[in-house]
């Protein structure tokens, strides 16, 4: 499938639930947070569904994310169904690790195709301070777990929130030094209460890097699915990954839609663009109908966001990453 500026779209992020279990200071409130209710979010046959119809157009990849997937009950039933759908060649999940260990036995057992998981630091105050909640061990005992199996591809996700040297960002490389881990760092994106914060660049933790381990060297050949733009690191096994949505604006190669727990099609991160699907999935509409729903949804696709205009739209987004998924 393509949309209207000719980009392919082959890759859906799903956010099975807008739970979580940590309270991230740049994707959650403290308290009050309001969940959506189970009636209205999408049962695994309903997004089973959604996927086969958009597999049988061109959709390949899939990302289970969240909220905290693992903490929706049976995510791995979902994984198995998934994994289950002709066309789709890749599934892959986005977790913030605490129930990584528990769950990682089931995961492979799945057929999952890679791991991807968030960690901003290794001091576990500021874990505390980030995330607000103890949980520190516990993700550190997943993901060695998950480094010590070697069972599938495994990505660490570090959004530098309260600084570089406050989150000691650099130790986080040591997993990619010793081990075949990629350290990826996101950019922190005005949506949500990320808007609060102050923004770090790719090239500023560039810069701390390659002060104490010499030239980052691009990796060209192509690895992931998506905008990361990979470096070598001299003598480190793993690789160091950027997603710099901000600096270096990535939607002219975009080939991404997102659907949220409650079923609205999301054609771009930024704007509130898109289909709600929930009620034609209950109203059992034929597969014809869903598809040009989608198809049409897809196709307006925004061209670009405009994370750097200070103005709000009136179309900008209202939900959270938690719902969106990041
Ligand atoms: N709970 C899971 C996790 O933390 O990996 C999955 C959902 S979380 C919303 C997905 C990713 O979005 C995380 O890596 C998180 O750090 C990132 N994220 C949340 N808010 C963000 C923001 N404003 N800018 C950039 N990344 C953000
Ligand atoms: Fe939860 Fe992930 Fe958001 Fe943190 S970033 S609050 S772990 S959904």
């Amino acid at each position: 499938m393509r949309d209207n500026e000719g980009r392919v779209i082959d890759y859906l992020r799903i956010s099975i639930t807008d739970r979580c279990n940590l309270r991230c200071i740049y994707c959650m409130p403290e308290e009050g947070v309001k969940n959506i209710c189970h009636e209205k979010i999408l049962s695994y046959d309903e997004i089973a569904r959604v996927c086969s119809v958009l597999a049988r157009h061109g959709l390949k990849k899939i990302k289970i994310t969240g909220g905290e997937p693992l903490v929706r009950k049976d995510a791995i039933v979902l994984i198995r169904k998934l994994k289950k759908i002709s066309g789709i060649t890749n599934v892959t999940i986005t977790t913030n690790g605490v129930l990584l260990e528990q769950y990682y036995d089931d995961l492979i057992d799945a057929g999952i195709d890679a791991i991807t998981v968030s960690l901003d630091t290794m001091k576990r105050d500021i874990y505390q301070k980030i995330t607000r909640r103890d949980e520190l061990e516990r993700v550190l005992r997943g993901i060695e777990k998950a480094i010590r199996e070697k069972k599938v591809r495994l990505k660490i996700n570090c959004v530098c929130v309260t600084g570089i040297e406050t989150q000691d960002i650099l130790s986080l490389l040591n997993y990619a030094e010793h081990a075949d881990v990629d350290i990826r760092f996101i950019e922190m994106m005005p949506i949500g209460l990320g808007k609060q914060f102050p923004f770090v660049s790719e090239e500023a933790i560039r810069k701390v890097i390659e002060e104490k381990y010499g030239k980052l060297t691009p990796y060209v050949k192509t690895r992931g699915n998506g905008p990361c733009k990979y470096y070598d690191v001299p003598g480190f096994i793993g690789k160091v990954g950027f997603i710099s949505a901000v600096s270096h604006k990535f939607c002219d190669t975009c080939n991404r839609v997102r659907l949220t727990s409650d079923g609205f099609l999301k054609t771009c991160l930024q704007y509130d663009y898109g289909v709600y699907l929930k009620s034609l999935l209950e109203q059992k509409v034929s597969d014809g109908i869903l598809w040009e729903t989608m198809k049409t949804a897809i196709e307006q696709k925004p061209k670009a966001h405009h994370f750097d205009e200070e103005k709000i739209k009136s179309e900008d987004e209202i939900r959270g990453m938690s719902q969106i998924g990041g």
